[in-house]
């Protein structure tokens, strides 16, 4: 009697694991017909027409003219919006685009990027794209305290909403509150990245140049930072 209890109780733990694996292999089969349609499409005509530039690739290594720094948010696709090609651009995507000040012992993924990027491929110019709407920057206004781990990652637009706080008049709206902290954000994150040995002393050198952009969503348009005029100018082709 104790013995078929014990056999019964095997057989409903394994009855549910199997029911677990199923669903998820439904749901992830699911997410992979979704895809697999879009990827065949890319290898039938995108893949196809550019096979010979992805072999270059291969046998001469990536070259990217740039590190693009950008959110995390999936509206924001750079080489859509820049037209760049594979290998141009070098990508790191954070929640915000906020970019960790250099720590000598700390092991990060974003800071070992931007090593990898400077230090190995030398690449010329990081630009930093902040953009309009966006969740990271709105969360620094919110109570995150059951999101420990991006709670602590905010720390890094700190320093912005303090000044665009400090700067803007308290009947400002909500929207153009975010939206100017957004773009301060970019320049904080800009100060963040001078503080890595390797890129202040690039830039001293004239061999690397930082770029703060700033990519509205609803009109697709992207102005960039003039330091000298402390304003944000439409990028447009001269
Ligand atoms: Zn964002």
């Amino acid at each position: 009697m104790r013995l078929s209890k014990y056999l019964f109780a095997i057989l409903c733990v394994l009855t549910s694991y199997i029911y677990a694996q199923d669903n998820v292999a439904q749901s992830s089969l699911g997410i992979t017909l979704n895809y697999a349609k879009g990827h065949q499409e890319f290898k039938d005509l995108y893949f196809k027409q550019h096979e010979k530039e992805f072999i270059r690739l291969v046998n001469e290594g990536q070259n990217p003219n740039a590190l693009f720094i950008g959110c995390s948010d999936s509206r924001i696709v750079p080489d859509l919006i820049l037209g760049t090609k594979p290998g141009d651009l070098f990508v790191i995507r954070t929640a915000g685009n906020f970019v960790p000040t250099y720590e000598e012992d700390e092991d990060n993924g974003v800071s070992a990027t931007i090593q990898y990027a400077i230090e190995v491929l030398k690449i010329k110019h990081i630009i930093v794209c902040g953009h309009s709407h966006c969740g990271a920057i709105q969360g620094l206004y919110k109570d995150l305290n059951n999101l420990n781990i991006l709670k602590r990652w905010l720390k890094w637009g700190e320093s912005a909403k303090k000044i665009a706080l400090l700067t803007s008049k308290s009947d400002i709206l909500k929207e153009e509150l975010y939206a100017i902290t957004e773009q301060l954000s970019v320049i904080y994150q800009l100060d963040h990245l001078m503080s890595y040995p390797f890129i202040k002393s690039a830039v001293k050198k004239g061999d690397l140049q930082l770029h703060g952009w700033y990519y509205e969503i609803e009109s697709g348009t992207i102005t960039y930072y003039d330091p000298d005029l402390y304003q944000f100018i439409r990028l447009q082709k001269k």
